[in-house]
């Protein structure tokens, strides 16, 4: 399956998209992840890439887009992938449509997580995150570690994103209002969105996300 997923920061994007890659036995492909990635190994990508990501923009389309299709060539992502944080606007949308059809590809679905408002700040405001595994991820008071600080599945130390702070985060928001929600317009047009809610417990939400995308694939 080859999957886009969308949603607000704070959806769950994350959380789920790890589950679901899991059960559906596809790689998680991040945009943010791999940006993360590049800052903790000083890359200059990774340097450009802080800069932006702590105001909360985005990174420019060039080198997102280049990113990406350089991660799709990779030798697991035959069997399809989900894609979490790409495309953020459209043109990146279309680039994706132009990298897949040079590849012979298409996508089965675009599932898109819908998360009231007040609830986005309170699931970033507790978020933290492992710095082994980035799908290793809790929340001070809706999923909290047994132990403060430290990751239940790895031992980990867990952190908060450095753009999870309050100005950051709504500077997101506005981008995902004016850049990232038209690309659920243009999805839709090709007949490829599911909504659903991503309120409720976490494994809760990732078996509406699996039915929702099955349907969708039988349609
Ligand atoms: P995320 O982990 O998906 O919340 O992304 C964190 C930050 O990385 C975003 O706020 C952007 O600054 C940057 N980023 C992630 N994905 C993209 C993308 N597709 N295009 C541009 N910037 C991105």
């Amino acid at each position: 399956m080859r999957i886009v997923l969308v949603g607000p920061p704070g959806a769950g994007k994350g959380t789920q998209a790890a589950l679901l890659a899991k059960t559906l036995s596809i790689p998680h492909v991040s945009t943010g992840d791999l940006f993360r990635a590049n800052i903790s190994q000083g890359t200059e990508l990774g340097r450009l890439a802080k800069s932006i990501m702590d105001t909360g923009k985005l990174v420019p389309d060039e080198v997102t887009i280049a990113m990406v299709k350089d991660r799709l060539r990779h030798d697991d992502s035959g069997n399809g992938f989900l894609l979490d944080g790409f495309p953020r606007n459209t043109a990146q949308a279309v680039a994706l449509d132009e990298i897949l059809a040079e590849f012979g590809i298409a996508l089965d679905g675009v599932l898109d997580l819908e998360v009231p408002e007040d609830e986005v700040v309170r699931r970033i405001a507790g978020r933290r995150l492992c710095r082994n595994d980035s799908g290793h991820i809790f929340h001070v008071l809706y999923n909290p570690p047994a132990v403060e600080g430290v990751c239940d599945i790895c031992g980990g130390e867990l952190y908060q994103r450095s753009d999870d702070s309050e100005e950051t985060v709504r500077t997101r928001l506005e981008v995902y209002h004016t850049e990232t929600e038209p690309i659920i317009e243009y999805y839709a047009k090709q007949g490829l969105v599911t909504t659903i809610s991503a309120l409720g417990k976490v494994d809760e939400v990732t078996e509406r996300a699996i039915a929702a995308l099955r349907e969708n694939a039988n349609d």
